[in-house]
């Protein structure tokens, strides 16, 4: 389930879409609340897959995603007018974390319209960082159209999860950092995809400065949106969306994201919920650690891409995107592990 995307824009014009993206990297001002978070060995991993494997630490930042990177930046671009107003989104899950965190940070009122299934542990978390969290809608689509509406309504500043060049910018960042961090040779990067805005950044970035390095995109196959995206040559809408991997259960890929992906992301794969099972538990093998599903794809990717391609003696990131996860499903994960393993 693999696909090469070759280049098509003229040269011209692609350098200037890249060096865009990469000039917003360079001046996001992250660091008022992101780390630069570790960029480890996981030592289990390669000696089993014969490759040298390291993880981006995403999952170490602070709400325990990367999400606040893309949050921040565009939270700190807005103009005193949009600061004074106020900004809302929609969201259940990371970004809802991020843009609270982000809002509170730079004195920003906050709404986040969440649908009224969300569990009340998250709710908690956008209302204990001071931002509005307003219950409404069934799912996601309902609150989306509820936060889009009271934009209109209010004047509030819509941000979206993935799909603006300042949230892009922000996420490409974790690629700033991978890069200064090292500087040795590099064969691949494995990036998580939901609508798209992560893989974006690091793809703009990554391909301006080194562009040999080749850029993975790794799906949940019951949210393959950018797949789809690629091999129809537009931005498809996915009848139905699996919710395991809830950091990525997106139907339509980013307009800004898809842009930058038909021309740079070299190939997207899909990995099983079991796959992710597993991955959670090599990560957890390596470093102790507990990551979300979402933040397990990029290591299911690279077993799966290892093995599919036998591939011996190169050196490939994972980026580990997240720990948010609900104590309560660790044993649903432990029991799928070692089906995933098979
Ligand atoms: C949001 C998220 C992703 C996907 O990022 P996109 O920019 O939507 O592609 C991956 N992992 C985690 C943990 C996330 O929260």
């Amino acid at each position: 389930m693999t696909r090469t995307v070759t280049t098509r824009l003229e040269p011209a014009t692609d350098t200037r879409l890249l060096g865009d993206y990469v000039r917003k990297i360079l001046a996001a001002p992250v660091y008022d609340l992101a780390i630069c978070t570790p960029l480890q060995v996981a030592p289990a991993l390669s000696l089993a897959l014969g490759n040298q494997i390291l993880l981006k630490r995403e999952d170490l930042q602070p709400t325990f995603s990367f999400k606040i990177r893309g949050a921040y930046n565009k939270l700190a671009q807005l103009s005193e007018a949009q600061r004074r107003c106020g900004v809302v989104t929609a969201s259940a899950g990371n970004h809802a974390q991020g843009v609270a965190l982000a809002a509170r940070t730079l004195g920003i009122q906050a709404t986040i319209v969440m649908p009224t299934s969300t569990p009340e542990l998250k709710v908690q978390g956008v209302r204990s960082r001071e931002a509005t969290a307003v219950l409404q809608g069934e799912s996601f689509p309902f609150a989306l159209a509820h936060a889009l509406q009271l934009a209109e309504e209010r004047g509030y500043t819509f941000v979206s999860p993935f799909d603006d060049p300042q949230v892009i910018a922000g996420q490409g960042t974790v690629a700033m950092e991978l890069l200064n961090q090292h500087p040795g040779p590099l064969d691949a990067i494995f990036v998580p995809v939901g609508g798209g805005g992560l893989i974006a950044g690091i793809a703009a970035y990554v391909k301006y400065l080194r562009p040999q390095v080749r850029i993975i995109g790794v799906e949940s196959e019951h949210s393959n949106c950018l797949q789809a995206a690629l091999r129809a040559g537009e931005r498809v809408v996915l009848p139905r969306v699996g919710t395991f991997a809830d950091g990525v259960a997106v139907a339509q890929i980013g307009a800004y994201g898809f842009e930058i992906c038909r021309e740079h992301v070299d190939e997207v794969i899909t990995v099983s919920n079991d796959q992710l099972c597993s991955a959670i538990k090599d990560i957890y093998d390596d470093t102790r650690s507990i990551t979300e599903p979402s933040g397990a794809l990029a290591v299911a990717g690279i077993k799966q891409y290892v093995a599919d391609h036998g591939l011996r003696d190169q050196t490939l990131v994972a980026i580990n995107s997240g720990a948010n996860i609900n104590f309560d499903s660790l044993r649903h994960v432990a029991e799928r592990a070692a089906l995933g393993a098979a």
